[in-house]
């Protein structure tokens, strides 16, 4: 099974992927941690992206869809996956090619500008695993203890680009790089509402996928 995930930034995705990967055992790819994985470990690629990442720029379409490309043909792949965060632009979805009519599920996850905003600012990421959790009481998940990961005991820090200045930056972009790719796809994107918790937009997922 292979699945699309699209929405701005603090839609959910990376939230929701988690869940959809434990219940189908298939690997989320988060476009973004991956690049935040290469910069950890100084690769060529992570040496692109650093500086387009913590403008809040993208990185240049070929340098992520080949990493993409890449790690879709790894063993642990070949049951399907979950694609949060790519493709970002039409040139991407264009450079992605024929891997583009093999998506089984395209889902778009819309949310109200208030609750993108409180759920990035609140946002905490495991440095180790890129979990995600949130300091604030509204937003799920919590870490048990508190600057903890829960699965792996890794540090939570702020991302550099969950600042508001870099927030609005990458909603803008979404709006006018991404949102593209929405319309040209329109028949097979399927809207669901995710601006409440995450049990409920796992659920509305799950219609989707096991209608
Ligand atoms: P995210 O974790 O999805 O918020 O992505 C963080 C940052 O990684 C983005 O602001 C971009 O700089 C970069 N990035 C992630 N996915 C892509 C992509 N598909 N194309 C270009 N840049 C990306």
């Amino acid at each position: 099974m292979k699945i699309m995930l699209f929405g701005p930034q603090g839609a959910g995705k990376g939230t929701i992927g988690e869940m959809i990967s434990e219940k189908y055992n298939i690997p989320l790819l988060s476009a973004g941690q991956m690049l935040r994985d290469a910069m950890k470990e100084g690769t060529e690629v992570g040496k692109i992206a650093e500086k387009y990442i913590n403008e809040g720029n993208l990185v240049p379409p070929e340098v992520i869809t080949d990493v993409i490309k890449e790690r879709i043909i790894k063993d642990d792949c070949k049951d399907g996956f979950i694609l949060d965060g790519f493709p970002r632009n039409l040139k991407q979805a264009e450079l992605f090619g024929d891997k583009m009519d093999e998506i089984d599920y395209m889902i778009e996850f819309e949310a109200p500008m208030e609750v993108l905003m409180r759920r990035l600012t609140g946002r905490r990421t495991c440095r180790n695993c890129g979990a995600i959790y949130n300091i604030f009481p509204e937003c799920a998940p919590h870490p048990k203890e508190e600057g903890k990961c829960d699965k792996c005991g890794g540090e939570l820090y702020q991302r550099e680009d969950d600042t508001e200045e870099a927030i609005k930056k990458r909603l803008n972009i979404y709006k006018e790089e991404t949102e593209p790719i929405l319309q040209k796809y329109n028949n097979r994107v399927v809207k669901i509402d995710a601006g409440d918790n995450p049990q409920a937009i796992f659920e509305r997922v799950l219609k989707i996928i096991e209608k």
